[in-house]
């Protein structure tokens, strides 16, 4: 059996893309080596944040917001339990406030509705909050999901909508044809008459089955999670610098996160939290909510997320290939995930997107360098 396209990789990118296309009218294949959304896709903080997302992708995040928070609605029940709620990224000295001023400007003027606030206005949003802070940008579209079920919700929607899933097969390799695309699988080949390759931080192996070289950068980012705690925040809090993010779930837990860094790589992924880091991270969150000195640390772990060169996302046709396209590698790509691949579906569909893509000619390196690294 041929499929009309061959999605590899079911992070949020590929399963979103799937699903239109299988809703557009195509027999669709989406492989994944292991489990659907069980990579960045699954592990990740699950904020869907106007303030961390580069001022030219809040065009696409504003509608992203929009899905997740009606998600039953487009993926028939399908559900991560999107929250809305206003996000607030905060100041304590005179740079970050300077750096708060600078962004708010440029992502408002792209459509983001943040304003600056004063300290005494920010603890009005959120009562917790230190009293140390001098700035706060205000962000009332902001939120978060349990990313964790974000494999869960897209399954039944895709599966009826007859895409073909196929978890736990690994690609190796792709050759293209006169008719298409042999897939290599350790459970034999798959044809296809176009790809998609939706490979999250692998996206730089895929690219080079291809004969591309697409550098990705690899980010190990930590994460901590606490136990149960009475309420002691409401919003989605984040630190100019980037380096937090914090929210409290419905059942009292609260993650921490904010991209520092621990052990792994591409190969062996995320291999052990990195005790300084881990500190640093949770010294900041209870600095910044004091009420977090007294919650115990339940958990922590790592994931890998992929980053482009100019940190905007790699997604359009695969240049000198035709038939096939690549979508990923973006900074906080969860927040706009499912617009993004809703977009390629549209451009794999022959129609024209919504909002423009973002492709990759920009990103590659000299093509020979490919064929030296495969
Ligand atoms: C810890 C962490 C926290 C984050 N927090 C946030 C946040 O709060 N907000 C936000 O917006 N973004 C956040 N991100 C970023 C976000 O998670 C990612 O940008 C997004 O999930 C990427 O989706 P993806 O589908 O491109 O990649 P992935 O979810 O990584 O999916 C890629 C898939 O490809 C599969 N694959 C790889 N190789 C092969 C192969 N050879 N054959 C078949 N399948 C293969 C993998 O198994 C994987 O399932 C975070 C990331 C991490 C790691």
């Amino acid at each position: 059996m041929t499929h009309d396209v061959a999605v590899v990789g079911a992070g949020v990118m590929g399963c979103s893309t799937a699903l239109h296309l299988a809703r557009g009218g195509m027999k669709v294949a989406l492989l994944d080596r292991g489990a659907i959304c069980r990579e960045a896709s699954g592990v990740n903080a699950g904020t869907l944040t106007m303030q961390m997302t580069r001022a030219a992708l809040i065009p696409y995040a504003l509608r992203a917001h929009e899905m997740w928070l009606r998600m039953p609605e487009w993926c028939d029940g399908g559900d991560v339990l999107a929250t809305a709620c206003p996000g607030l990224s905060v100041a304590f000295t005179d740079r970050e406030a300077a750096m708060l001023e600078e962004r708010a400007t440029a992502r408002r003027a792209a459509g983001a509705p943040i304003e600056l606030v004063t300290p005494a206005r920010a603890r009005e949003i959120e009562p917790g909050l230190s009293d140390r802070i001098i700035a706060a940008g205000h962000c009332p579209v902001d939120g978060f999901t349990s990313a964790y079920l974000t494999g869960r919700a897209f399954r039944p929607a895709l599966l009826r909508a007859g895409v073909d899933l196929s978890e736990g097969r690994a690609v190796r390799g792709i050759d293209r044809g006169t008719g298409g695309f042999t897939l290599d699988t350790a459970a034999g080949p798959l044809h296809a008459r176009r790809v998609v390759l939706a490979g999250g931080v692998w996206l730089e192996e895929m690219a080079a089955w291809l004969g591309l070289r697409l550098p990705v950068k690899v980010l190990v980012n930590q994460l901590v999670v606490t136990e149960r705690v009475a309420p002691v925040m409401r919003t989605v809090l984040g630190v100019a610098s980037g380096l937090l993010s914090l929210k409290q779930y419905a059942n009292g837990t609260v993650l921490i996160g904010g991209g520092w860094q621990g052990i792994g790589d591409r190969r062996r992924g995320g291999l052990a939290v990195r005790a300084e880091n881990f500190q640093g991270n949770v010294r900041l969150a209870a600095f910044t909510i004091p009420a977090l000195k007294q919650a115990r640390v339940v958990r922590s772990w790592l994931g890998l997320e992929a980053e482009t060169a100019d940190a905007l996302p790699a997604i359009g046709p695969i240049p000198g290939v035709p038939d096939a396209w690549i979508i990923g590698s973006v900074h906080s790509g969860y927040t706009s995930g499912p617009y993004f691949g809703k977009l390629l579906a549209q451009t794999v569909l022959g129609q024209p997107p919504d909002l423009p893509l973002f492709p990759i000619d920009r990103l590659l390196a000299p093509a020979a360098q490919a064929q030296e690294d495969a």
